[in-house]
């Protein structure tokens, strides 16, 4: 029987997670010049590897950050006060003060389909989630170094970087 996307990553990460982080550490100190398409090569490799329906790793361990725009687009969906919404299911991160869900996996995750009941309209966070193409990288490589711990496509994008810009540039 062929070994889940899930599986294959949990089997995975332990092997690579240390090169993995270094990698990404030295976009601290490392502009490279070109990268984009490097970024877009793996990227479109992962996509054309990955289901994530398959998997929704991150709406069930992680959280998106509501912003105020999302609060007031999802809480009127429901016919909810922003309040009531909030009260219902958020709660705010002591640590930057962000809007996040207080439960997890996501409330409006279906667990039998994997299926986000409020696609259309769900969080900016998760429209934009796992921000492969945000850029410029190098701001964004902490996020990266996360999102490798939980979901499997930013896994596979990360090593597939790692293997292009590591035969091309003397790193
Ligand atoms: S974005 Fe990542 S964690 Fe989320 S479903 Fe896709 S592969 Fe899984
Ligand atoms: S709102 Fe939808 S996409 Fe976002 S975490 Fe919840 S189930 Fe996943």
């Amino acid at each position: 029987m062929a070994i889940s996307l899930l599986n294959a990553f949990k089997k995975n990460l332990p092997k690579q997670r240390k090169s993995l982080i270094l990698f990404l550490k030295k976009f601290d100190k490392k502009f490279v010049y070109g990268i984009q398409k490097h970024i877009d090569k793996a990227s479109d490799e992962t996509w054309a590897e990955t289901d994530c329906l398959s998997c929704a790793n991150c709406c069930k361990v992680m959280t998106p950050t509501f912003t105020k725009s999302d609060l007031k687009r999802i809480s009127a969906h429901f016919n909810m006060t922003e309040k009531e919404f909030y009260d219902k299911w958020l709660e705010t991160d002591k640590d930057n003060g962000d809007k996040v869900n207080r439960v997890q996996p996501c409330q409006f995750l279906d667990l039998q389909t994997n299926k986000c009941n409020i696609y259309e309209i769900r969080p900016e966070d998760c429209a934009k989630f796992p921000h492969f193409k945000r850029k410029p990288f190098g701001d964004f490589n902490h996020i990266h170094t996360q999102n490798i711990e939980y979901c499997p496509a930013t896994f596979k994008f990360i090593s597939k970087l790692q293997q292009s810009i590591e035969e091309k540039y003397n790193w």
